[in-house]
């Protein structure tokens, strides 16, 4: 496996498939079932671990995001991925005057709350898409609204490439993998839980056709579980897939998101009905 620093060292797009899996690093079985599904459906696999300062807000956690190059590349060679690009920030930005933003769906959620993230994330994975050349890039339906925003971005801006999204990998108590799990203190950690239980227990209730009214009356039993365990919301909703616009009426394809504070650390999750 090679590990790239430098965009001059990549390899030359060829005429090849070439799967592409971007991360900010601290590998978890998330991230290693994209790599493994690019492993699967292409003939080139190329990962890229880049902790991206400009999907950061200034009070968010850029300086302590965990950072453990050697066994990130270890296990990106453990799934046979054959390139590891794992540029500096000076690599990536020795300017930054230009930024990608996609409107509209960037307001609400993660939007509103990290303001300026959207435009960070969609500017690094435009960039890391011109260098890379991938014919499928792979993301997971674990981070919703990033998947519905890179959507966006490809279709508007008629970028050449096939997007991938993959179901979201949870620990055995059904908490979703994610890297900022680690900062969860041992109490933390078992409270987290409450957010996947609470996105089923609504799940398991909404039927397809019900009103906003039987919606709202399910949401509440959800928000009411985390105010008796004393953990902020930050939303929790039942949103439309195409627009994450709130659901009037319960429909197949509607997602059930969520995002709560467990001390210092924010959780995301969402799930679809059909789980
Ligand atoms: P990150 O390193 O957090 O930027 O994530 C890199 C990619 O892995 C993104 O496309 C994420 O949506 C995806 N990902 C993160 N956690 C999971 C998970 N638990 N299951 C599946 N994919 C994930």
């Amino acid at each position: 496996m090679k590990i790239v620093r430098r965009i001059a060292d990549l390899p030359f797009p060829d005429s090849r498939t070439l799967g592409f899996v971007p991360t900010m690093g601290a590998l978890h079985e998330g991230h290693l079932s994209l790599m493994r599904k690019a492993r699967k459906e292409c003939d080139q696999v190329i990962a890229s671990v880049f902790v991206n300062p400009t999907q950061f807000g200034p009070n968010e956690d850029f300086s302590k995001y965990p950072r453990q190059e050697e066994r990130d590349f270890a296990l990106c060679e453990g799934v046979g991925v054959d390139t590891v690009f794992a540029p500096t920030v000076d690599e990536m930005y020795p300017e930054s005057l230009t930024s990608v933003h996609v409107s509209g769906l960037t307001d609400r959620w993660e939007g509103a709350i990290r303001p300026g993230h959207f435009d960070g994330v969609a500017t690094i994975v435009a960039k890391l898409f011109h260098i890379v050349r991938p014919t499928i890039a792979y993301f997971g339906w674990k981070d919703l609204q990033q998947c519905v925003v890179l959507r966006a971005m490809v279709n508007d801006l008629n970028m050449p490439v096939q997007l991938s999204f993959c179901e979201t990998v949870r620990e055995p108590d059904g908490l979703a993998m994610s890297s900022r799990n680690a900062y969860l203190s041992p109490e933390g950690r078992s409270a987290a839980v409450c957010l996947p239980n609470a996105l089923r227990g609504c799940v398991e209730q909404l039927q397809t056709g019900m009103d906003r009214r039987q919606i709202d009356t399910i949401l509440e039993t959800g928000r009411t579980s985390f105010q008796d365990l004393g953990i902020d919301v930050d939303y929790f909703e039942l949103v439309q897939i195409q627009n994450l616009e709130p659901s009037v009426t319960v429909s197949r394809d509607d997602r059930m998101i969520g995002a709560i504070r467990i001390g210092q650390t924010r959780l995301i999750d969402n799930m679809g009905l059909s789980h």
